[in-house]
């Protein structure tokens, strides 16, 4: 008899190095170190520093240390999406050559105009499940010698997925299996829903949609445990997965830790850290009793 190769379950955490990380990230890297150590799998760090404006060594340091205290341990050495940039851009490539990705040139300032004219008349604009206007038609429409003439001449553009066309390529609906806090089971795609999302930026090569797909099937993770505020952008990896022919993980979306006025917990907002925590003499077991664990 042959036997079949089983992967082995791989689990992944994956910050953002652009902050310290919060009670959120605590609960999200030990659901999945628990998660991965129950299973007998596999679990790895992967550092998300795309957005090298933003990123810094310092704030990677805190998130090792910030870990290691909470008695996580992972595989070495973790993966740096500012390592494989080149991967993200292939991908970009071939999405280009098979029409599905336009480049797109108009400013902030033209596309919240574009928005208020358009609402002027009273009916709102479309926005996508975080409340983001959908990008307007404009650059989508273009002919392709206006498009290489546009390209030629310099101006700074980004590349935007053509949904419409993405999705009637996969011509069929998409789904993943979720067994999370939230929706479970089968749950249907609704990639539509986001517009023509952001793949690549003038200032930042790839973006998360885009490179969150390919890490994850590099790495061969088969689990993504991640917070429930990405359970909508599932919709737009499963078509991504679908166009570039990559495997698709079992997704659980776990509950969110709130702030005491009932926000979610944001680095940007200054919430508590992890660090601060320790620093007040908490205990890496007092931490996940806080978090309900
Ligand atoms: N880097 C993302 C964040 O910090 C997480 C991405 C994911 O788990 O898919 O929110």
């Amino acid at each position: 008899m042959i036997a079949i190769p089983r992967q082995k379950p791989t689990f992944r955490f994956a910050p953002s190095p652009n902050g310290t990380l919060h009670l959120g990230h605590a609960l999200s890297a030990s659901l999945n170190f628990d998660m991965a150590l129950e299973a007998g799998g596999r679990f790895l760090l992967r550092i998300e520093d795309i957005d090298q404006a933003r990123c810094t060594p310092e704030f990677e340091a805190g998130i090792f240390a910030d870990l290691a205290w909470l008695g996580l341990d992972w595989e070495k050495p973790v993966r740096r999406q500012s390592e494989h940039v080149a991967e993200y851009q292939a991908a970009l490539h071939t999405l280009i050559a098979r029409g599905l990705v336009y480049p797109a040139f108009l400013t902030r300032g033209e596309v919240k105009a574009k928005v208020a004219a358009g609402e002027a008349g009273g009916k709102p604009w479309p926005r996508d499940p975080d409340g983001t206007p959908l990008y307007p038609p404009d650059d989508r429409e273009r002919s392709d010698t206006e498009r290489r003439r546009l390209l030629e001449s310099g101006l700074k553009h980004a590349w935007r997925l053509d949904i419409s066309a993405a999705v009637a390529t996969v011509g069929q609906p998409l789904h993943w299996r979720e067994s999370g806090d939230g929706d479970r089971g089968e749950i249907l795609a609704d990639p539509a829903a986001w517009g023509d999302v952001v793949l690549s930026r003038s200032d930042a090569p790839s973006s998360y949609h885009l490179s969150v797909v390919i890490d994850d099937a590099s790495q061969g993770v088969t689990h993504v445990v991640r917070g429930l505020d990405l359970f909508r952008a599932t919709s737009i990896h499963r078509l991504l997965q679908s166009l570039l022919g990559l495997p698709e993980p079992l997704y659980h979306h776990h509950r969110l830790i709130l702030g005491d006025d009932g926000r979610k917990l944001s680095k940007s907002l200054g919430d508590t850290g992890i660090a601060e925590w320790r620093r007040r003499g908490l205990s890496p077991a007092e931490l996940r009793r806080r978090i309900g664990l």
